[in-house]
């Protein structure tokens, strides 16, 4: 993995989507301080000076766009393997968060780009937040922070060895098997297992029912009182009803 440190920059996402065509390897561009981060849907994602770790790393992918429906998930349980190794239980909320007693630890954003040089891959960009500590641009409702969990947020370094280390293990085995692998472990992890919830298209309710996990493909798996239907992330979200 090429691996480059930037002192500032708006979006480190923006930045590696700008220059996929020039890579030749992965590439992790991590950002000493983020300055317009952004969450799904260009929500933004805040970063507290010298308490956010804020990278993102671009990996070449022979599959088809639609085999990527499970990568945010299979990208949350990387991370948050990594966390509970170290000390940071968390859980995951469908489709792209990491949560500490219900607020967000750590947010993900996948986006991707076509290979203009080999047909048949692309290039997945996938930008991680996490948290390390509250710091002034980071209003306290907002999130959780590892520091808050009495773990020390000092090494950033070492934070992002874990995390990248997490993310090249679980690459290779996503791009052989797809989401199929992490289902299990996902739905150990799940945030609202059992919940009653609705999910959102822009803020119109699409369906109500009891959040049940997460099938093979990474779709959530809802019972309503039609039965149990299976839902693609796409840009609906996810709430306690
Ligand atoms: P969805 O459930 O659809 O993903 P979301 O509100 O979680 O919706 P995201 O795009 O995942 O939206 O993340 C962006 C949101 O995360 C922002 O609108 C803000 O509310 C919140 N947020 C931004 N920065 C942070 C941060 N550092 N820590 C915790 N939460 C943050």
């Amino acid at each position: 993995v090429a691996f480059e440190i930037v002192a500032e920059t708006g979006s480190t996402n923006a930045d590696l989507l700008a220059r996929v065509a020039t890579l030749t390897q992965p590439t992790l561009c991590w950002a000493q301080r983020q300055t317009a981060g952004r969450g799904r849907a260009g929500r933004p994602w805040l970063a507290a000076d010298n308490g956010a770790l804020t990278f993102s790393l671009a990996w070449k992918l022979r599959l088809p766009p639609q085999a990527l429906s499970g990568l945010s998930l299979a990208v949350g349980v990387a991370l948050a393997r990594q966390l509970a190794a170290r000390g940071v239980m968390v859980q995951l909320k469908w489709p792209n968060d990491l949560l500490r007693d219900g607020a967000k630890l750590a947010g993900i954003l996948i986006e991707t780009a076509a290979d203009k040089n080999e047909r048949g891959a692309l290039w997945v960009v996938i930008g991680v937040g996490l948290n390390l500590a509250q710091g002034d641009a980071l209003g306290a409702q907002l999130g959780r922070a590892v520091a808050d969990i009495g773990q020390p947020q000092a090494d950033r370094e070492a934070w992002m060895a874990a995390l990248l280390t997490g993310l090249c293990e679980m690459l290779p085995v996503f791009e052989r098997e797809g989401f199929a692998p992490f289902a299990q472990e996902w739905n150990g992890f799940d945030a609202y297992a059992g919940c009653e919830v609705n999910i959102l298209d822009r803020g119109e309710v699409l369906h109500h029912g009891r959040a049940a996990g997460v099938d093979e493909t990474g779709r959530l798996l809802l019972d309503t009182e039609a039965g149990r239907i299976a839902i693609m992330a796409g840009d609906v979200s996810l709430r306690m009803a």
